[in-house]
């Protein structure tokens, strides 16, 4: 198997990433209503839809493009903080030239560049619960293992092994930025809704991966 990523394989992820959001929204939307206002679940969705449609759109752009442009299109849902992130997100990837082809390096560094975007969008960082608790951790251990020569596959089931135990640190922080921060004592006990949609999210894109192996 070559470790060379190209459009079917970023349909894939946001498809399995789409999925894992489906599958638990209602529990997301549940996290949501400790500490805000109970939207996040159906947000996700709608997000990861308009990934998915951007996706799975037959047309010949470039990757970077079409991350940018999926990225827009999750600007454009009506939901809030997480929407907003997740949208900078990708289109902070797009930022990334990754021609038609890429590789676990380039994808890596695409990665590197939507945080970056997230950075400048948000103060929060990994301690204040949010979904940086996630994405901080899972986006260092793509970068890491890209570097040690990891293929994709195993980089990203390392970010998404990284996400998961972010998103579960959550659970004993008290909320210091969105909504949450105005019931910050509430939120003790549970996990943050956002890191616990990003674990989803690169536990998808991990899992697109595992499948092609099985190929
Ligand atoms: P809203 O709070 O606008 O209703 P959602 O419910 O969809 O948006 O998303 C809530 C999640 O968004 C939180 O659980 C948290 O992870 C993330 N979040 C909210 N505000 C911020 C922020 N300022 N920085 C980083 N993440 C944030
Ligand atoms: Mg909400």
């Amino acid at each position: 198997m070559t470790d060379i990523l190209c459009v079917s394989d970023l349909r894939r992820m946001f498809a399995e990433a789409a999925q894992q959001i489906q599958r638990e929204q209602d529990m997301l939307s549940r996290l949501d209503c400790i500490g805000g206002d109970g939207d996040h679940g159906s947000t996700m969705v709608r997000a990861m839809e308009m990934l998915e449609t951007e996706m799975n759109a037959e047309n010949d752009k470039p990757l970077n493009v079409r991350l940018k442009d999926a990225g827009w299109r999750v600007l454009s849902v009506d939901g809030g903080a997480s929407s907003a992130l997740v949208g900078t997100f990708i289109t902070g990837m797009g930022d990334e030239d990754l021609g038609r082809e890429s590789d676990c390096k380039h994808l890596s560094a695409s990665f590197a560049a939507g945080l970056r975007a997230v950075e400048k969008q948000t103060k929060a960082r990994p301690g204040d619960k949010t979904m940086m608790d996630a994405l901080v951790p899972a986006v260092q251990a793509i970068e890491s293992a890209a570097g040690s020569g990891e293929p994709v596959a195993r980089a990203l089931e390392l970010a998404a092994e990284a996400a998961r135990k972010g998103a579960e640190t959550t659970t004993d922080m008290i909320a210091r930025y969105g909504r949450a921060k105005f019931l910050s004592e509430r939120t003790l006990g549970s996990p943050d809704a956002g890191a616990t949609s990003i674990a989803l999210i690169f536990k998808g894109f991990s899992s697109a991966f595992t499948q092609r192996k099985e190929v």
